[in-house]
């Protein structure tokens, strides 16, 4: 789970853990991946998934997480942009060149949570959007992500 801006935005944090919990029990090791500037403050995911109760050991951060994510099977990233952008890796002339990255890029398949392909806080493209491992699911994080639950919960 990769939660940025929007997951904020849309008050999506229980239904993530929701998620997060079925998935568990389903077998499926699940991790928060924790960018250090993801969302509008320091530390704002931390205090949203702490509010809904995900367990701390569930919470990895970016330096831990990102070896991991070549091994990871399925990247769900709720709201979060700019903070996997690998523009920020190659693209000398990105705004966001140098911004060290969550590597969702390296996951097996990678599902994006948002309302649009529109831009996050940068103002660029993500190139990510456009490549064959990923998935756009459009929408309010908050709605796709209850409908995902209750169709799990069936
Ligand atoms: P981001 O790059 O700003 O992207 C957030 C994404 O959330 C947007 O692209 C937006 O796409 C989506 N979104 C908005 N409302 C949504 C909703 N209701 N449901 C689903 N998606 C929604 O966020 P980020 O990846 O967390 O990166 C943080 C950015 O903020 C970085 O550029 C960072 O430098 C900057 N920043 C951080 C801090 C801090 O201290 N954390 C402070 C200032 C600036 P749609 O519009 O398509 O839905």
């Amino acid at each position: 789970m990769v939660p940025g801006y929007g997951m904020a935005v849309a008050q999506a944090q229980h239904v993530v853990k929701e998620l997060g919990d079925i998935l568990q029990k389903s077998g499926v090791d699940v991790k928060y991946a924790i960018h250090p500037v993801a969302g509008r403050m320091p530390g704002h995911m931390n205090v949203l998934l702490a509010e809904a109760q995900v367990p701390y050991d569930q919470l990895w951060e970016m330096d831990k997480i990102n070896p991991l994510f070549p091994e990871t099977d399925v990247a769900i990233v709720v709201g979060a942009n700019d903070v996997t952008n690998p523009a920020a890796r190659t693209n000398t002339s990105s705004p966001l060149y140098g911004m060290p990255i969550l590597d969702v890029d390296k996951a097996k398949t990678v599902v994006f949570i948002k309302r649009t392909a529109g831009p996050g806080f940068a103002g660029v493209d993500n190139e990510l959007f456009y490549l064959p491992n990923t998935m756009m699911v459009f929408g309010d994080a908050k709605k796709v992500l209850s409908e995902l639950v209750a169709l799990l919960r069936k």
